[in-house]
């Protein structure tokens, strides 16, 4: 447990109904009791006012939610005052606080607080994050998976079955192979490919996982006047996300955001997808190019009402090896272009009358998962720092597998053994370093 009482706002700053002043420590109560006029009585909400501890000036009226550790998100004594949302009322309580002795929390400090103090283990830690980063009802719905728990308890069935065999082999470098078998009845073989398969298994939901938290960053590229701003307006007239802004992307190469099937497909801006007019052929293909470079999908626009160009020809070429789709629009129009002939599968469609969007979808939600459909069973891996844990904890099981397997001495499994439950233990925390630690942290916001 800590010594010192944090204290934080932790509703966004700017004006709002309410805004609320978060403690947590050991002289959480004792600090919040001297400002709030109320009663605290643990886990019961009370009505009173915040008074500045010197002047006794009254601050704003306020409720208090006061909770007793270990029942609290911290597990440490915390309160929460509800004041009105007042960023200088809010900012004079932090101030009373701050001079009756409690320290201004760092950001994410109270999530820290709940990791180290063992209320929730590292995974979990990171799934509030992306709670409050989801960008889609998707995302939200894994996050949540996350928090309660779901990958920490699949990585504790791997766990379990590497610690056996860990136990096991301990056991036989002091005691005969036979002898041990005997007597402890554990297959070491077949536990390691248990977890072998469990590991693989999560590694492989990574892909589709980290899709959903962090989208598409998709490039609708194509000739001058084939469409390309009335798809894009049609994507994002239908699909607009909630939240627009990306962590981690700069606003001058995304515009908008489109949320089809849970997926967040980030528009990146190309040629003439707002100046049409003023863009001449050849810089339409160079900017394309450039945004083609940058995409992790093409949505190649052509215009299926005239024959095709060699532009079209080049920028659909820009597809080949790389995810695309090549969206023949004005299909309204009689048809023209020779759609058969493409390399790349081609959804027909009419962003003036909505015909094929539909298709559109589909095609651009199975290139963002790789080919797969949506499965019923949710991914448990979102997040990139897991998926490579993963994969380091699989590349260690399997060199104890092949050393169990070549009969060679047990030590060397033991060695990869405790490689791959360092690497497990990164995700859950057990064995993270301050720095991974300080690294993922940083990203909350305060007050969190
Ligand atoms: P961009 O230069 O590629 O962004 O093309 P625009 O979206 O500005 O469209 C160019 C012209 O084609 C406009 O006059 C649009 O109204 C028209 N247009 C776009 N999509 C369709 C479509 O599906 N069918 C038809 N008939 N016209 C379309």
């Amino acid at each position: 447990m800590y010594k010192d009482t944090i204290v934080a706002i932790a509703t966004p700053p700017g004006h709002g109904a309410i805004g609320i002043v978060r403690f947590s420590g050991p002289e959480a109560w004792s600090i919040a009791g001297r400002l709030f006029s109320g009663r605290l009585d643990d886990h019961h909400v009370s009505h009173g006012y915040v008074r500045d501890p010197e002047s006794q000036a009254t601050i704003d009226e306020a409720l208090a939610t006061p909770m007793r550790g270990p029942h609290s998100y911290t597990g440490e004594d915390t309160v929460e005052i509800s004041c009105h949302g007042s960023p200088v009322a809010l900012q004079q309580v932090v101030g009373a606080a701050l001079r009756l002795g409690a320290r201004a929390a760092d950001p994410g400090e109270f999530t820290l607080r709940a990791f180290l103090n063992g209320r929730i283990d590292l995974a979990q830690a990171e799934s509030v994050l992306e709670i409050i980063q989801a960008q889609s009802e998707a995302n939200l719905r894994l996050a949540v998976q996350g928090l309660r728990g779901r990958l920490s308890e699949r990585i504790a069935a791997a766990r379990e079955r590497l610690l056996h065999v860990q136990a096991y082999l301990t056991a036989c470098i002091d005691f005969p192979e036979d002898e041990v078998e005997r007597q402890i009845e554990i297959k070491p073989r077949e536990l390691l490919s248990e977890a072998k398969a469990e590991l693989a298994a999560l590694i492989a939901s990574a892909d589709s996982g980290m899709v959903y938290r962090q989208g598409v960053k998709t490039a609708i590229i194509g000739r001058p006047n084939v469409g390309k701003s009335s798809l894009l307006n049609r994507l994002l007239g239908e699909e607009r996300a909630i939240v627009t802004a990306v962590p981690g992307t700069t606003r001058d190469t995304v515009e908008e955001t489109a949320t089809v099937q849970g997926i967040p497909f980030h528009l990146v801006d190309t040629a003439g997808m707002r100046a049409t007019q003023d863009v001449v052929e050849g810089m339409g293909i160079e900017r394309s190019r450039r945004a083609a470079e940058r995409a992790d999908l093409l949505l190649i626009v052509v215009d299926a009402s005239a024959p095709l160009t060699k532009d079209d020809e080049t920028l659909i070429a820009m597809g080949k090896g790389k995810r695309a789709i090549v969206a023949a629009n004005k299909c309204d129009l009689p048809v023209q272009a020779r759609l058969a002939e493409l390399p790349q599968p081609v959804v027909k469609i009419s962003a003036l009358t909505r015909s094929g969007m539909e298709a559109l979808h589909e095609a651009m939600v199975s290139a963002a998962l790789g080919g797969s459909t949506p499965s019923a069973d949710a991914p448990l891996v979102t997040n990139a720092r897991h998926k490579a844990a993963l994969e380091r904890a699989l590349a260690h099981t399997e060199a104890a597998e092949r050393t169990l397997a070549e009969r060679a001495p047990e030590d060397f499994a033991t060695i990869d053994l405790a490689g791959a439950l360092g690497a497990l233990g990164e995700i859950t925390g057990e064995s993270a370093t301050e720095e991974l630690l300080d690294r993922i942290f940083a990203q909350f916001c305060i007050g969190k």
